[in-house]
């Protein structure tokens, strides 16, 4: 049967009236103002700032174990500049019998203990009894219930078998007795007569630590392993299982983990998996596993909601420009929930609902379909969330009876996530309990068909402003998208293009030098590390003569090249750019395999190369233009730039791609033809740059590819009279090496020569006493161990306050342990092999150093058939080490981090900037003070605050430190070209026998 959801409205606004009408009066506590929560939820809504304020504090309070952190956090988070706290948090102290005298410890007793008030409003239970208690008293007024153990992120094994252990200890504790519970409404032992009494819920990440969506298959088994014993003990209870759905990127290892337990359990039916309606892809999403279904002729049940991560998805959408997943329309959502709904109710004979939402409308909407279409009662349910909308689920048991709510249980601590959760979901302007019981919005309003609310609201949106640009003119640079692995295409891109590019391994790779490939006799070969047998070519290295010719054929380049027009030189990088586009997968691949990068991180060094060529493309447009000096009538002066000359650019292979790219580009489009040398074991790549400058059409002589060794032609190349500019990016040796001998004027030089080097780093990340450890601990993690800590960025010292020091350190530990290490090539493996066979002879040296100055917090080592084969060295991490120590001042290039002790925020700043570098740091805080005084105290060139010190994106974290990190201005900043060019100024007197023309711009006689 056919229904349409348009022709039943009159019908479905009838019930909804009905509905409010058997609820009038009546106000979920959430909103009663009578309490603490109902008068912080209302201010909140009025006022903006204390919203923010009030969420963050809710989310760092379970941290606040001291007196002292309390207060000082209360102070900073509300006190405004008349450091009053604001009436409202104050309320209940007054009752406390300390009336007018109030001490500050009371007042923040009251509003630690009205917090956790709160958020025990949301929450059935902190411990399994309680739990069990809760939902046996739920029972006795009509409701079922789901449970579901409070924990999103587990950032270990240990955490993750914890997670699973606290279900089947409230398993344990509900088997006691569930037999003597009456089942609702029915005899017999089915809820309502066919609904198991026990119901579950479970979140797939918290499960297994180790998750992604580039590793479909590996999260898949992951979780599958480590639910299928709650599962067992569900199913040995005859209960029901429901698998929630989390973020996008848990969505389709969530969705196969679903079919294979339908598959592998096929007799036992009570199994359900939940769909998000405000994404854009749930008719299909749905429709496909309704077919499914079908298809393997397996009864399943869907729980739709409409999602609970709306911010995090747009948000994360719009920061790595992706397309945003969501629907940006409340009423898309409302729209796409009853569509959805009424396409499960079409199919009941194959599928279970469970209608999730507190909005009458969407409610009164699914019950008028499954009316209409005579779905049987014991095909359909109501699911509302416990501690919210209490006269919703009230009406529902009145009309519905099949009811059950959605009961989270457990600590405090990542009860506080949910907590901020569910505030956010009831203050938001769009949330449909604030319009119904705070707003107290028309009932008409409130159940109109969605499809008319968006037309209205599209119908008043103001007209976007006409994006069209002027002729000519870029957009607007924006970075390239980092991989989004949840999509099949990008999943299916590495491993296509790793076979493709093996089949070229072993060709040999010339120079290119004056648009001419040259051959030198001798060769040096480019090996895979995680399995050196494995030659990815055959590189010809330049010898000193070779140099030579490649200087001279770029001084032949420049002197046509320097007058190129700035924008004519910037067209060259945007088709330059293009080729990257066109050829990411294969250009990672290689990447993968010469210098083992994981997936990620090879996108991201070839996204920046793109970035590069972006950026500065349009940093020469901007600087091409003449710009005038001052006004005065009679006079013209202009002042621009041009290129400096021939540039050497020596680059490093940890970022083979992206900063050669980076150095070269800038160089060339200032106006610079380069003599471009890249490091010999990352040569192929490096040829990478010859394939594009080709396919951009660059004049002959403009970019030579010159690889090398340096001990035979790097002197060579720095000293060279007619080389003007240097850049360079490695070691602080080296790069202080090329400082020395380019101050040194050669026979024949006809300039100063400008030396631009990026040296290293030493880098620290603070932990607060008051850091989100979920977060914190994953940041450290990837700082310090992605691309084996081989970046210049990477994290190598912890400086962690001594009063989270052994949570930290424990949870670091179990976090370390559980990731996987082997080829790169494979993506489940989280750190691979070091660069080469001499990276790892150094870092070994330097993991025995650790060793001896600290004591080892975890020692993991690769499998012995990876350590056999390839350049693997141990992750280290040690902790005991104090700032003398040559483990926190020298640095390795390579997975060892120190961990090292703080007394307080003081003595954590001045550990960290105890080094002759000054690159990155971060800070893991929730003060407000102590981030405001990193910002200003912490000396680096790039601080992060909450997140990693790595990562830096082109223009957005302009990129580059001081001290011994470096000289030069900020790679992807905006005065990073001005390095490559002299600015010149040429004015004319415009005037002739006292006549001068006047321009509109003069500075002329009023
Ligand atoms: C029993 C139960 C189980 C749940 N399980 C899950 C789960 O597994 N996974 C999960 O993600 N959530 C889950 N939720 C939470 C659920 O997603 C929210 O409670 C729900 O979105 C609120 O919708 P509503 O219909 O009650 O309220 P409404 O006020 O009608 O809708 C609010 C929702 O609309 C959407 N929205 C808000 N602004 C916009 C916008 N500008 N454009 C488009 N859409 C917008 C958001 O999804 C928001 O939550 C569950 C809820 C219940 C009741």
């Amino acid at each position: 049967m056919n229904v349409e959801i348009s022709t039943l409205d009159d019908k479905v606004i009838a019930r909804g009236k009905q509905f409010f009408d058997s609820i009038s009066g009546e106000a979920p506590s959430v909103f009663n103002k009578g309490w603490w929560t109902g008068k912080v939820m209302d201010w909140s809504m009025k006022n903006e700032d204390f919203k923010v304020q009030m969420f963050r504090f809710v989310d760092v309070l379970p941290y606040l174990n001291t007196s002292e952190s309390l207060s000082r956090h209360i102070e900073e988070y509300f006190a405004g500049e008349d450091s009053n706290i604001p009436d409202v948090l104050k309320w209940g102290a007054t009752k406390t019998g300390f009336g007018g005298g109030l001490v500050a410890k009371v007042l923040n007793k009251t509003i630690r203990t009205n917090i956790e008030g709160m958020a025990r409003q949301f929450i059935i239970g902190q411990k399994s009894k309680e739990a069990v208690k809760g939902i046996r008293k739920l029972r006795k007024d009509g409701f079922a219930f789901v449970l579901d153990l409070l924990g999103e992120a587990t950032v270990s094994h240990e955490e993750a078998a914890a997670y699973r252990d606290g279900y089947l200890e409230v398993l344990d504790a509900i088997e006691k007795e569930y037999k003597k519970w009456d089942a609702l409404d029915a005899s017999g032992d089915l809820d309502w007569g066919h609904a198991p009494k026990i119901n579950v819920a479970v979140k797939p990440s918290a499960f297994y630590s180790q998750s992604k969506p580039v590793d479909l298959e590996g999260t898949v088994q992951g979780m599958m392993d480590a639910i299928e014993p709650v599962y067992k003990k569900i199913m040995g209870m005859g209960g029901f299982m429901c698998i929630d759905m989390e973020a996008l990127k848990y969505k389709e290892p969530t969705v196969e983990m679903f079919k294979r337990f339908r598959k592998k359990y096929p007799d036992y039916p009570h199994l359900g998996i939940v769909f998000q309606a405000y994404l854009r892809s749930v008719d299909d999403d749905v429709s496909g596993l309704l077919g499914w279904a079908r298809e393997e002729n397996l009864p399943i049940s869907i729980r739709l909601v409409k999602g609970a991560y709306w911010d995090y998805e747009t948000v994360l959408a719009k920061q790595n420009d992706w397309p945003v997943p969501v629907w940006t329309h409340k009423p898309e959502s409302d729209m796409a929930f009853e569509r959805v709904s009424k396409m499960i109710l079409e199919n009941h004979d194959i599928c279970h609902y469970a209608c999730a939402s507190h909005n009458i409308r969407s409610i009164s909407s699914v019950m008028e379909v499954a009316n209409e279409l005579n779905v049987p009662d014991e095909k359909y349910e109501f699911q509302v969330l416990y501690g919210m909308a209490e006269p919703v689920r009230k009406g529902l048991r009145n009309v519905a009876k099949r009811v059950r709510l959605y009961c989270p249980y457990g600590d405090l601590i990542p009860g506080m996530a949910y907590l901020v959760r569910r505030l956010l979901e009831n203050t938001a302007n769009e949330s449909f309990l604030k319009q119904t019981f705070a707003d107290e919005a028309d009932v008409s309003r409130l159940l109109e068909n969605p499809e008319i609310t968006l037309k209205r609201e599209l119908e008043n949106k103001p007209p976007k402003k006409d994006a069209e640009l002027p002729e000519g003119q870029l957009p607007k640079f924006i970075n390239y998208p980092p991989a989004d692995f949840t999509v099949k295409e990008e999943r299916d891109g590495f491993p296509a293009s790793m076979a493709k590019i093996r089949q070229d391994f072993g060709k040999r790779y010339p120079l290119y030098i004056g648009g001419q490939e040259v051959v030198t006799d001798d060769t040096l070969d480019s090996y895979n590390p995680a399995d050196p047998s494995e030659i990815i070519g055959s590189v010809c290295q330049a010898g000193t003569a070779e140099v030579d010719t490649a200087v001279a054929s770029a001084k032949d380049a420049y002197q046509q090249w320097r007058d190129v027009e700035p924008k004519d030189r910037a067209q060259y990088l945007l088709k330059a750019s293009q080729y990257l586009k066109d050829n990411m997968y294969d250009l990672c691949a290689l990447q993968v395999l010469e210098v083992g990068k994981q997936w990620d991180q090879a996108q991201a060094d070839v996204a920046e190369a793109i970035d590069f060529l972006e950026y500065y493309a349009r940093e020469m447009i901007r600087l091409g233009d003449p710009r005038r000096m001052g006004n005065a009538p009679g006079e013209y002066a202009q002042y621009f730039y041009q290129g400096k000359g021939v540039a050497a650019v020596i680059a490093p292979w940890n970022f083979p791609l992206a900063i050669s790219v980076g150095m070269v580009s800038a160089a060339i489009v200032a106006g610079c033809p380069v003599v471009y040398k890249p490091a010999g074991i990352s040569s192929a790549v490096g040829y990478g740059l010859v394939e594009m400058f080709k396919a951009a059409g660059l004049p002959e002589g403009v970019f030579n590819y010159c690889p090398g060794r340096g001990s035979v032609m790097g002197d060579h190349l720095v000293d060279h009279p007619d080389v003007s500019v240097i850049a360079f990016t490695g070691s602080m040796e080296v790069g202080l090496r090329i400082q020395e001998r380019a101050a040194k004027v050669q026979p024949g030089q006809q300039q100063c020569k400008k030396v631009i080097a990026e040296m290293g780093g030493k880098n620290g990340i603070i932990i607060d006493d008051d850091a989100d450890l979920d977060e914190a601990v994953l940041g450290v993690l990837y700082a310090a161990f992605g691309f084996q800590g081989q970046k210049c960025s990477a994290c190598s010292r912890a400086i962690v306050l001594d009063s989270i020091y052994d949570r930290f350190i424990h949870r670091l530990k179990e976090a370390a342990a559980s990731i996987k290490l082997g080829p790169a090539e494979d993506p489940t493996n989280y750190m691979g092999p070091v660069v080469d066979k001499a990276a790892q002879k150094n870092v070994l040296e330097y993991c025995k150093i650790a060793e001896e100055e600290g004591s080892v917090v975890i020692k993991h080592e690769a499998p012995a058939e990876y350590r056999d084969k390839g350049c693997y060295t141990p992750l280290l991490v040690v902790d005991g080490i104090t700032k003398e120590d040559r483990i926190a001042q020298e640095e390795v290039f390579g997975p060892v981090l120190s961990i090292m002790r703080a007394k307080d925020f003081d003595e954590a700043l001045d550990i960290a900037n105890s080094t002759k570098f000054a690159l990155t740091g971060a800070v893991y805080s929730r003060s407000p003070k102590h981030l405001e005084r990193a910002s200003r105290e912490f000396r680096v060139g790039n601080l992060y605050l909450n997140k990693p010190s790595v990562g830096a994106l082109v223009e957005r974290h302009a990129f580059g430190g001081f001290k011994m990190s470096g000289v030069g201005s900020k790679a992807g900043g905006p005065d990073y070209l001005l390095q490559f060019m002299d600015p010149r100024l040429v004015c004319e007197n415009t005037m002739r026998r006292g006549f001068a023309p006047i321009s509109e711009d003069d500075d002329w006689v009023a």
